[in-house]
């Protein structure tokens, strides 16, 4: 309440609390009197409490995250694919090109990247593009190669979604649906993918907070899929030099609120090759459960997202390189 706002403003107050079956409890001080409301949020509006007389502010204790929330479970979640236990102390490494560009680029890179002892792959069938005259993706046939390269390398693949209309047939050619940073909030997309049960990759929005990113992975789990895992891919700033802005401490934060796994994307967070070693390196040492790289067999000539890329021995020699640091946080990949 406000410095000196009078008894009766509060008693009307806690009178209202009471009859909408919220639990009051008041404390009154010397200057000013504070009301803590014990109950269930959706039973109240802010908004509504903060136009009363004598209120000066109005204050969420609670998350507004509930089944992501590590009050709610404080076990981390681990989700399974091909092996691979994200969310444990082996660490997941997703490698791929960004776009699937025809069938001897998957094989060329599947076959280096199968040496190289990744798992999964990830290779976008349906492109989310910036301006309509980019290469939108190869679609149905994307996902045919995707998957029939993969099955003969036996790795697992992840690709977007990013029209609700190929949700059927991207759960049958795929083992991890990815809703990109643009989808984030596509909150009908959410619902459908959440009552899908199949893994999810669900990447940060260009300027989504993370109490907004947390809301998002909700939207999955309140409808029924549990396997979700988070992904910090930058996010939009006045920074240039950089595609977007790597925001590590995401990493360590979404690890106090929640007890999803949170993997790391230097490549759409630096958009700049000589970026993604040091910054899989730090992802690894705050905490990722595991990251994702765009790896091209000729990144000069890719479809899209060419500066990004690597080359599958770059790859190799990164990969190598992270060792050190997997050792120093106790992880395996
Ligand atoms: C991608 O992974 O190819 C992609 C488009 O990523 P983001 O949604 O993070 O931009
Ligand atoms: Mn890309």
């Amino acid at each position: 309440m406000k410095a000196g706002a009078p008894q009766q403003a509060a008693a009307q107050i806690i009178k209202e609390l009471e009859e909408k079956g919220l639990k009051p409890v008041p404390l009154y001080g010397v200057e000013r009197t504070v009301i803590a409301v014990i109950g269930e949020e959706r039973d109240l509006s802010i908004g509504h409490l903060e136009s009363l007389t004598g209120v000066e502010k109005v204050m969420r204790v609670v998350q507004p995250f509930k089944l992501v929330s590590i009050e709610t479970k404080k076990e981390p979640t681990i989700v399974e694919i091909n092996g691979i236990k994200i969310g444990s102390n082996q660490l997941a490494a997703i490698a791929g090109p960004c776009s699937v560009e025809s069938e001897e680029q998957m094989e060329e890179v599947a076959s280096q990247l199968a040496k190289t002892g990744i798992k999964i792959m990830r290779g976008g069938a349906y492109k989310p593009r910036t301006g309509p005259y980019a290469f939108q993706g190869l679609k149905e046939e994307g996902l045919e190669i995707l998957r029939n390269v993969a099955d003969r390398h036996k790795m697992a693949v992840v690709t977007e979604i990013v029209d609700i209309r190929d949700l059927d047939a991207i759960i049958k050619k795929t083992d991890m649906i990815q809703i990109g940073a643009r989808n984030m909030q596509n909150f009908e997309l959410l619902k459908e993918i959440g009552g899908s049960g199949k893994p999810v990759l669900l990447k940060r929005g260009l300027s989504a907070t993370i109490e907004e990113f947390l809301l998002a992975a909700e939207y999955i789990l309140v409808h029924g899929n549990p396997n979700v895992v988070l992904c910090e891919r930058g996010i939009r700033t006045f920074e240039k030099e950089t595609r977007n802005t790597l925001a590590l401490a995401t990493v360590p934060l979404v690890k106090e609120l929640s007890h999803l796994p949170i993997i790391v994307d230097p490549s759409h967070a630096t958009g700049k090759r000589s970026l993604i070693e040091p910054m899989t390196k730090a992802a690894i040492a705050c905490g990722a459960d595991g990251f994702i790289v765009e790896v091209h067999p000729n990144p000069g000539e890719a479809l899209s997202d060419a500066q990004q890329q690597l080359t599958p021995d770059q790859f190799k020699t990164m990969m190598d390189n992270l060792i050190p640091i997997e050792k120093a946080v106790g992880k395996t990949l």
